[in-house]
């Protein structure tokens, strides 16, 4: 589990944990991650997701540890606080620097990852979108989503959708699974706590999601009550 010392990851992490799976806390501060770790009574593993040494390091250990991954949640993601968002206004360096983490990162773990994730029996990968990923909603003009126009963040999660797509394909013809996931607008750091749902009520998606049986989907977008439009 990427970006697992706060927020949704965290809660991901504890009702992963409550269910009695082994939930490692990912993160890329080892104090906070360790802190994180303790609370949970879960393992802790440093993980900066745009830095591959230490994604290869996290996967040399868990191979060491483990032998196998069962579940990989992306949900390390960031965004870049601007007073105007819009695409004009918003340079290439911005876009760079939301893409580092929230696509790129999620490249360099998920395959730093896939040998371990081929070792276990049916793995699961959940990466954590949004609904300003969904290119459907945010060009239609009655949707809540129409105003939102943050041109690097809501790009790099339908970036983050196709990806998610494409690895469900290369993964077809095996047991692992590979959905993305929509928390919702949930209170935490990302938003200066504005969001209206609850990291927990956020989690819940990516739990599922990362508890699927054989008959569940791949190459989905999914929210708690269904799918969301690409
Ligand atoms: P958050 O509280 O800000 O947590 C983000 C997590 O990502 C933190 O643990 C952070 O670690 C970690 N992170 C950032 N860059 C990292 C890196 N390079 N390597 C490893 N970890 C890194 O935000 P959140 O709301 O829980 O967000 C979790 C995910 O849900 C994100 O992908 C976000 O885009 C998505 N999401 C959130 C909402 C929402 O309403 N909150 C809605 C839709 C989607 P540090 O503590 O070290 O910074």
């Amino acid at each position: 589990m990427t970006g697992a010392n706060k927020g949704i990851g965290f809660e991901i992490a504890r009702l992963l944990a409550e269910r009695g799976i082994t939930a490692v806390i990912g993160a890329r501060d080892e104090e906070r991650g360790r802190a994180a770790a303790e609370r949970l009574g879960q393992p802790y593993v440093r993980l900066d997701v745009t830095d591959p040494a230490s994604a290869q390091a996290a996967a040399k250990w868990l191979e060491e540890e483990y032998g196998a991954l069962d579940i990989l949640v992306n949900n390390a993601g960031i965004t870049v606080w601007q007073d105007d968002p819009r695409p004009s206004v918003t340079g290439a360096e911005t876009f760079r620097q939301v893409y580092e983490t929230n696509v790129f990162g999620v490249v360099t773990v998920t395959n730093a990852m896939m040998p371990l994730l081929r070792e276990a029996p049916a793995a699961r990968i959940v990466n954590m979108s949004s609904e300003l990923g969904s290119l459907a909603l945010a060009i239609d003009p009655d949707s809540p989503f129409w105003p939102h126009n943050y041109a690097a963040y809501n790009s790099s999660k339908s970036a983050l959708n196709m990806i998610t797509v494409a690895y469900a394909k290369e993964l077809w013809d095996t047991p692992i699974k590979v959905n993305a996931a929509n928390p919702g607008y949930c209170a935490t750091d990302l938003n200066a706590h504005t969001g209206f749902r609850t990291a927990e009520q956020g989690a819940a998606i990516a739990v599922r999601l990362a508890t699927l049986d054989a008959d569940g989907p791949s190459g989905a977008y999914l929210q708690d009550d269904g799918t969301v439009p690409w």
